[in-house]
């Protein structure tokens, strides 16, 4: 009888793999939960260090402030891009006009480029994600730690924090998702990016998670931005005030 008869090697390599997963997943989880904390106490304590400029945007008085914003399109199990960087530009495009025009807010790149291409095939848990408790839930897991690695850095202590926007290839149930302030991602899905649902028919699903990304909750009317299927693009005044109010929103 040969010794590998016994051999518990496979046995034994497969149990460390899983005790490795396991702090590997543990680790990511955590990595999840103190990433989310953190997000949301910078964001208050912005908001809070933020409430003179606020009042004085109420009263009308707005000088330039910049949101610095990446776009990451993912590439699917096969390496293919799940769109060209060319055809997310519109709605790029949309999001830099609206934010200009009624919250003088000059978005801005990370570095050079703004619209990027990953290099690598993303872990399905990625390429098709869920929303609220889900997204929640997912931002603890294999989803959460890809857009964690690969979400642009950059600021300081949480002020002038860019937004990455990861196009996926499906938002379940919806065409784009936020967790607010919780993350500093927001997903948007290749359904929502080839909807023209804005007026002059730019699709506006990335511009409306970038808002909630900045705080802004939805809101009723068909004309205004947070309206979850559109077409609007406008934001009231308090709107305004709020979205500049943002972490991400800085005059750095
Ligand atoms: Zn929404």
């Amino acid at each position: 009888m040969e010794a590998e008869a016994f051999v518990p090697e496979g046995f034994a390599m497969g149990f460390f793999d899983s005790v490795g997963d396991f702090f590997s997943d543990a680790y990511d989880a955590v990595r999840g939960g103190v990433e989310e904390t953190w997000n949301i106490f910078t964001e208050a304590a912005n908001r809070l260090l933020g409430l003179p400029d606020l009042l004085v945007c109420l009263v009308g008085i707005h000088p330039r402030k910049k949101l610095r914003l990446r776009v990451l399109i993912l590439r699917d199990e096969h390496g293919r891009a799940l769109m060209s960087e060319r055809d997310v530009l519109p709605a790029v495009e949309l999001a830099k006009d609206v934010f200009d025009d009624q919250c003088e807010v000059d978005v801005l790149a990370v570095g050079d480029i703004m619209i990027r291409t990953l290099p690598d095939s993303a872990p399905v848990a990625a390429l098709e994600v869920g929303c609220t408790w889900d997204a929640w839930w997912e931002d603890f897991g294999a989803a959460g730690q890809y857009f964690r690695d690969n979400h642009a850095s950059g600021g300081f202590l949480g002020y002038a924090r860019p937004v990455t926007v990861f196009i996926v290839r499906e938002v379940r149930g919806r065409t784009g998702c936020s967790l607010g302030p919780l993350t500093d991602y927001v997903t948007v899905d290749v359904a929502g990016m080839a909807n023209p649902t804005a007026p002059d028919g730019r699709p506006r699903i990335l511009a409306h998670e970038v808002a909630h990304a900045c705080g802004l909750p939805h809101d009723d009317d068909p004309n205004n931005l947070m309206e979850p299927n559109g077409p609007g693009t406008a934001l009231g005044i308090w709107q305004e005030c709020f979205f500049r109010n943002s972490r991400h929103v800085t005059y750095l």
